[in-house]
């Protein structure tokens, strides 16, 4: 049975403008987010992976330049809604984010439970002791005894207040749940511990995830499908299982290649170069100032998404044509 999708992400364009020009910070995206899928965005910092989270929310900056594309969730088209329509019906009861950092923004002077609660009493109107009521539950599921209810965020453990972050952004039951790098600034125990967390959510609720993270082993242990960015563009996106053992794009392969790995003597290779200025990205592919790969065309013509045999999508003039199924359309 086809798995049936929750969000689709179709050619969307997030610019602003910066002081060296437009940032084109998200140019031209497309993903989509099926029913109980863990979808991961990959890449290296700056290369718009956060911008494209806030662009799924429509929660957008003043120096909003280009705000363009589709972005549909049941049916409802984020793009075009009125932000007050987003407010009101999509955020926190379809699409709930947990920010990069969101744990040390906690409120230092309001006790962790009524901030769990708060945004079912501010969203959805519900009443005090019911909505505490709910914020035991959730403290619950998630493993947070219940004593964490009634003390500040400066009582408790970087873990715990990741915990309590992504309880807040679970208590209105969202369908999909964004997640910016959620254990950056956690040590390795205790980032094991909030993946296990994750992913026992993924099993027992079926919750739809994107999940966005610098670190592609990281992805490896949760994502069903990956999508590999790069100055703003998706440059491969494919099952994980797949793209893992045999990335094609050749800025995948880097990202692999670049990671260490416990149980073997092959070191890792770093990454020639930098991500390009997003105010003004190369011509053509933009990979090509670091790909070894690089041919003429690559400097002249932006390369189509290609469809390959294993179901992934490559941005890439090496398989241009080759499978004969062409562009994607
Ligand atoms: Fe490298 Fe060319 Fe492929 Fe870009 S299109 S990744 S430059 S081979």
């Amino acid at each position: 049975m086809a798995a049936s999708r929750l969000l689709e992400v179709e050619n969307l364009y997030l610019y602003y403008f910066g002081e060296k020009g437009i940032v084109r910070a998200v140019d031209g995206v497309s993903l989509v987010v099926n029913e109980g899928e863990v979808v991961g965005i990959v890449g290296e910092s700056g290369c718009g992976k956060s911008s494209l989270a806030n662009a799924i929310m429509k929660n957008l900056p003043r120096n909003v330049a280009k705000y363009e594309g589709r972005i549909t969730i049941d049916g409802q088209d984020i793009v075009t809604m009125e932000l007050e329509e987003v407010r009101r019906r999509i955020r926190w009861k379809k699409i709930s984010i947990v920010f990069q950092g969101a744990m040390n923004v906690l409120n230092p002077v309001v006790k962790v439970g009524h901030q769990i609660a708060e945004p079912l009493i501010v969203h959805e109107g519900m009443r005090k002791n019911e909505a505490f009521e709910k914020a035991r539950e959730i403290m619950s599921l998630l493993g947070l005894p219940s004593y964490v209810f009634a003390r500040y965020p400066h009582e408790l453990s970087g873990g715990m207040k990741q915990r309590v972050v992504i309880a807040t952004a679970m208590i209105t039951s969202p369908k999909l749940l964004i997640l910016d790098e959620p254990t950056s600034a956690l040590d390795v125990s205790i980032q094991a511990q909030i993946m296990n967390l994750l992913k026992r959510l993924k099993r027992e609720l079926n919750l739809s995830m994107i999940f966005i993270t610098h670190d592609i082993a990281l992805s490896s242990d949760i994502c069903d499908r990956i999508c590999v960015m790069y100055a703003g563009e998706i440059v491969e996106d494919g099952p994980a299982d797949y793209l893992l053992t045999s990335p094609k794009h050749p800025y995948t392969q880097k990202l692999i290649a670049a990671t260490p790995r416990l149980r073997s003597d092959v070191k890792p290779l770093y990454i020639p170069g930098a991500p390009p200025d997003l105010t003004s990205p190369p011509s053509g592919c933009r990979f090509h100032p670091r790909c070894e790969h690089a041919e003429d065309v690559c400097k002249s013509s932006t390369p189509p998404s290609f469809v390959l045999d294993g179901g992934s999508i490559v941005r890439c003039w090496l398989y241009g044509g080759n499978d004969g199924k062409g562009p994607r359309t």
